[in-house]
């Protein structure tokens, strides 16, 4: 009887101890899926640390990644990105980013074997010019070679947003749909930043619509909302521009009655003071080309290490320019 009893009660222990088990095992598994969830669904917890080259890349990563990334900038304000070779340190945070994001066509020229070995060392490189048709593209001179200064298009630079969110994705999957629609909402956006644009360049009278600058930046600018671009120096700033490229311009801005010309932030202004003095015309404010702004550095409500910031402003100094 007592045998019995006994063997009754050790089966009602085991089988207690076993529903136990069970039941911390569950409230684990549930405790696990709640963070993970709240952390962003994918296991992975922390932000998606990107490392963009310009400011302009950077800007695009943090409105399309919001507030499950952080973002470095390797060029930051006045920097050229045609020149700019990665440093020692760069080099520890390119390794260190979970995703590499750079503009393309050759913009940043002297920094593409870098991408090549990073590639062939398994991390995650995108250019995000990558997924624009290439008949959307200026062409620039011989072998293909594209015009880089894509972000002068408003329309086309808010396009590469999809390839900033294909990326992402890439890297934490579990936020590619937040990733897309914010892609989307951005390009919504952009779309009105770009009607701005052309509404502020027809305050300038059709024939003072020529803008004359340092290197060759705004084809973009000059194609979306039609103004008729010169510049000092070609597509790069490589290759330095000679005496008679600076007597042929100084020609052109007398002939055609130009009332100003722009320096740039990123490239150096000798040259085009120089035509400026010769032609004896004003220099327009400064105008950004391939840097943002001081991150903090206010135009109107804008900050300047935005892309929306230094769009506006390049544009108000322009028709203020030659209004
Ligand atoms: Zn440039």
């Amino acid at each position: 009887m007592l045998g019995c009893f006994l063997s009754a009660a050790s089966a009602w222990l085991r089988l207690r101890l076993l529903v136990s088990v069970d039941v911390v095992l569950r409230l684990l598994g549930f405790l696990m899926a709640a963070t993970l969830a709240a952390r962003g669904g994918d296991g992975a917890g922390t932000l998606v640390s990107v490392c963009a080259t310009v400011g302009m890349v950077a800007d695009l990563a943090r409105e399309v990644g919001g507030p499950q990334v952080a973002v470095h900038a390797l060029m930051g304000p006045g920097v050229d990105p045609h020149l700019y070779r990665a440093t020692a340190s760069d080099l520890v945070r390119l390794q260190r980013a979970d995703l590499i994001l750079y503009s393309g066509l050759h913009l940043e020229g002297r920094m593409q074997e870098t991408f090549e070995r990073l590639r062939r060392s398994g991390r995650r490189v995108a250019a995000v010019t990558d997924g624009l048709a290439r008949d959307r593209l200026i062409n620039a001179g011989g072998e293909g070679q594209k015009d880089p200064h894509v972000w002068f298009d408003v329309r086309l630079w808010a396009d590469c947003a999809d390839a900033v969110a294909e990326a992402l994705a890439g890297v934490r999957p579990a936020s590619a749909e937040a990733f897309r629609s914010r892609a989307s909402e951005l390009k919504r956006r952009w779309d009105g930043l770009d009607r701005w644009v052309r509404g502020r360049v027809e305050e300038i009278p059709p024939t003072r619509r020529i803008l004359v600058t340092s290197h060759d930046a705004f084809g973009y600018f000059g194609r979306a909302y039609g103004m008729q671009v010169v510049a000092l120096q070609g597509i790069s700033t490589v290759t330095e521009a000679g005496l008679a490229d600076m007597a042929q311009l100084t020609d052109f801005i007398r002939s055609k009655g130009v009332p100003a010309v722009f320096l740039e932030s990123s490239v150096s202004p000798a040259g085009l003071q120089r035509i400026a003095k010769d032609a004896g015309v004003r220099r327009g404010g400064e105008l950004f080309s391939d840097a943002l702004g001081t991150p903090g550095q206010k135009h109107g409500p804008f900050d300047l290490g935005t892309y929306e910031g230094m769009i506006r402003r390049n544009v108000d100094r322009i028709v203020e320019g030659l209004k």
